[in-house]
């Protein structure tokens, strides 16, 4: 029998990640992973930011998901290229599939490579895919203790996206409070709040993931999540 030790995997994946990092930004990609648990609206807050990046970003998408294609059918849709990793099981990403998925993609022209990741709070934390942006997105129906509950996911984060915020007349949702921890956690990123199918606050997160995309990688002061 075999014993590998979780920390040597992770330690090779955080290599992998690192040359697709550098090979995303040798070729002018930047790279963004959205994390966040299922049903948060990854996906939707994926259509409502392309179609406002209409001509200030080429992007391609990389989606990650147990199962089926239905999100990547729904990014095909609108034209975009992309790529479907089913993980038969496996409850997150790692850069050895996302080395593999971007070979399958043209990103002839492509500025923006979206990774959507399996949806999971829990070890979406622990595996850097070689992005220079990760994207935590919470859902006001999930409740406002998960960062206190699943605080590595927010911690390593660069933003926090409240989505379905136009749910808070409905749900018991304290968004001082999610604010305020994710300030104690994280207190370099961004916090955005939106409803992305009314449209609320998403030409505010388009603006700044278009400037963060066309200022580059990942900088000092704004490092890779530490995995150690
Ligand atoms: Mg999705
Ligand atoms: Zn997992």
């Amino acid at each position: 029998m075999k014993i590998v030790a979780a920390k040597k995997i992770l330690k090779a994946n955080d290599q992998l990640a690192e040359e697709n990092r550098e090979r995303f930004t040798s070729a002018g990609i930047f790279g963004v992973n959205i994390v966040g648990s299922p049903g948060s609206g990854k996906t939707t807050l994926l259509e409502a930011l392309f179609v406002r990046l209409k001509g200030r970003a080429k992007p391609a998408v990389i989606e990650g998901d147990i199962a089926g294609s239905i999100d990547a059918e729904r990014i095909d849709a609108m034209g975009i290229p992309v790529v479907q990793i089913n993980t038969e099981g496996a409850c997150h990403l790692d850069a050895n599939m996302i080395a593999a998925a971007a070979r399958d993609l043209d990103l002839e022209g492509v500025d923006l490579l979206v990774v959507e990741n399996v949806g999971n709070l829990v070890c979406t934390a622990g595996f850097d895919l070689g992005e220079h942006l990760r994207i935590v997105v919470l859902s006001v129906p999930e409740g406002d203790d998960k960062l206190a509950k699943y605080p590595a996911i927010f911690q390593g984060s660069d933003a926090l996206v409240i989505t379905k915020i136009d749910l808070l007349p409905y749900i018991k949702f304290d968004v001082d409070r999610v604010i305020g921890d994710m300030v104690r956690l994280a207190p370099q990123a961004e916090i955005f709040q939106v409803a992305a199918i009314k449209g609320e606050g998403m030409d505010s997160l388009a603006e700044w993931l278009a400037r963060k995309c066309h200022a580059g990688k990942r900088t000092a002061d704004n490092p890779a999540p530490d995995h150690s």
